[in-house]
């Protein structure tokens, strides 16, 4: 067998491994990257890339529908050509991968196609088609990522039932798609699959949509899945399904009684779960915590020069947190005294509208039984949203009531994903709610609405009354 010898080896190329590996060969670590199945993991191949792309043509197609708001006249029918819109995707998701690789080996990372597994305390062997590889190095990263979890009863081997991974890659756009799970992934995949012309149905287990955001949040969204035609389905379980006469029929648990949903797609998006297994992890003695590798402030598992990031290493399980870990353990690598000091990993819904939050959100302040301030402040009191034709939404600034620090930020809105990096800056820097509300914002900007949030949390908001 063939021995190799590297000061690190990064398993997993996804947006933690990448990153990581990239950042290390940057401090002058001779470094190699495994990857067993895609370059750029999940995030690049099968999740956020791909899926925010059918988002997008989704909102396009309906944009077109709704242009006469506008005085647009559209002559004909928009319709969707869904081959078209898959090549389109996929050319997407072969630039990104590509430019990976190459950046990886401009950089100066060794890379490997192959499926590796811990035999040792800084071995590795990485088995291919071509047989396997020894690999010897002082450092390894474990960053192999999740897959989606599989409830019994709706096999992900079976055409009907769908993971996230099948939804992306469609050849036809279902009459009808039960959702099964009401969390972020079900509802952007639900809302685009209900922009191209499905009839959706959601089906949560828990008595709110989106578990643990704020129930104001929540409602905005209801409310606009309701307009939709989308229909929601809470403190249900979906018990089986079976083939019917003219669809599948889906026998769900609801409080009013079991229910049959007939339709042409399952969609499956309860979660995501860990890749643990098949690494080697127990004989080397690696600790869990819970499903996830355990890790400190600086990525370290139990195990000396191994550590773990990303999904794999708990949560949130989003493609940024990776990436900060990714590059925070390539510093730890290299010597540098580094920790993990982020004080917030923000998060984003691309549901319609969006969904962004960074710090705390309001009730999580006040289940803390912290001292608070909130200013809140509609879309349809920011010029700039009627100008776009989308009013729906707020922008809520929570505050310490007593130094007026920004705690959190919470948005639901159009373009909620590219306005909270300014309040996450904010948190990280320890601002006063005035600190943003000074801050000059150029009119007319979604970003106002940010702005005369943190003014309102203070009572000193000029186009809302205090
Ligand atoms: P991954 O991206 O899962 O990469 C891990 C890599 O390791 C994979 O390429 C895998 O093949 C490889 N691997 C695993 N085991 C081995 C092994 N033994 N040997 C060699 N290689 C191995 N997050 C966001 O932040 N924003 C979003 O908008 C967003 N949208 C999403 C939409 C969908 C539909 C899905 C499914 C996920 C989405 N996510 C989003 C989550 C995001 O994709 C993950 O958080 C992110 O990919 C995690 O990065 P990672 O590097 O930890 O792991």
């Amino acid at each position: 067998m063939e021995t190799k010898k590297y000061q690190a080896v990064v398993v997993g190329a996804g947006p933690g491994g990448y990153p990581c590996a990239i950042r290390l060969a940057q401090l002058g670590v001779k470094t190699l990257c495994v990857e067993r199945e895609f370059w750029g993991g999940v995030c690049l191949n099968v999740g956020c890339i791909p899926s925010k792309a059918l988002i997008t043509a989704g909102k396009r197609l309906q944009d077109i529908h709704t242009a006469a708001t506008m005085g647009i006249q559209v002559s004909g029918e928009a319709t969707l050509d869904v081959a078209a819109m898959m090549a389109w995707k996929n050319g997407i998701v072969k630039r990104l991968t590509g430019g990976v690789q190459k950046l990886l080996e401009g950089n100066g990372v060794d890379r490997l196609m192959g499926t590796a597994r811990l035999v040792g305390p800084g071995v590795l062997e990485v088995m291919n088609d071509e047989g396997t590889t020894r690999v010897e190095a002082a450092h390894i990263v474990l960053a192999t990522g999740s897959r989606p979890v599989e409830i019994p009863g709706f096999a992900f081997s079976d055409p009907r039932v769908l993971d996230s991974t099948k939804a992306l890659d469609i050849s036809e756009v279902p009459h009808r798609a039960v959702v099964i799970g009401g969390g972020y992934i079900g509802l952007e995949l639900g809302t685009a699959l209900a922009k191209f012309g499905s009839r959706v149905t959601v089906v949560e287990f828990m008595d709110q949509l989106l578990p643990g955001f704020d129930p104001d949040v929540v409602k905005v969204i209801s409310r606009k899945l309701k307009r939709s035609k989308i229909a929601v389905k809470l403190k249900s379980k979906a018990l089986g399904w079976e083939e019917g006469d003219s669809g599948a029929l889906v026998t769900i648990e609801t409080p009013k009684g079991t229910e049959t949903l007939e339709t042409d797609a399952i969609l499956v998006t309860v979660g995501r779960r860990p890749n643990t297994e098949d690494l080697g992890l127990e004989d080397l003695g690696v600790e869990l915590d819970g499903r996830f590798i355990a890790i400190d402030e600086q990525c370290r598992t139990n195990v000396a020069g191994l550590y773990a990031i990303g999904d794999v290493a708990g949560q949130p399980m989003l493609a940024h947190k990776a990436t900060h870990e990714g590059e925070l353990v390539a510093e730890v690598i290299a010597g540098r005294a580094v920790e993990d000091q982020a004080r917030t990993v923000p998060a984003v819904v691309f549901t319609d509208p969006e969904i962004a939050t960074a710090g705390l959100m309001e009730h999580e302040a006040r289940d803390r039984g912290l001292e608070i301030k909130v200013g809140k402040v509609p879309f349809a009191a920011v010029g700039r949203s009627l100008t776009t034709n989308e009013t729906t939404g707020f922008v809520k600034v929570v505050v310490d009531a007593a130094d007026d620090r920004v705690l959190g930020v919470t948005i639901v809105g159009a373009h909620a994903s590219d306005l909270i990096s300014e309040c996450a800056l904010a948190i990280e820097m320890d601002a006063e709610a005035m600190d943003i509300g000074m801050t000059i914002h150029p009119h007319p900007t979604l970003a106002e609405g940010v702005m005369e949030a943190a003014k309102a949390a203070l009572g000193e908001a000029i186009h809302v009354l205090n």
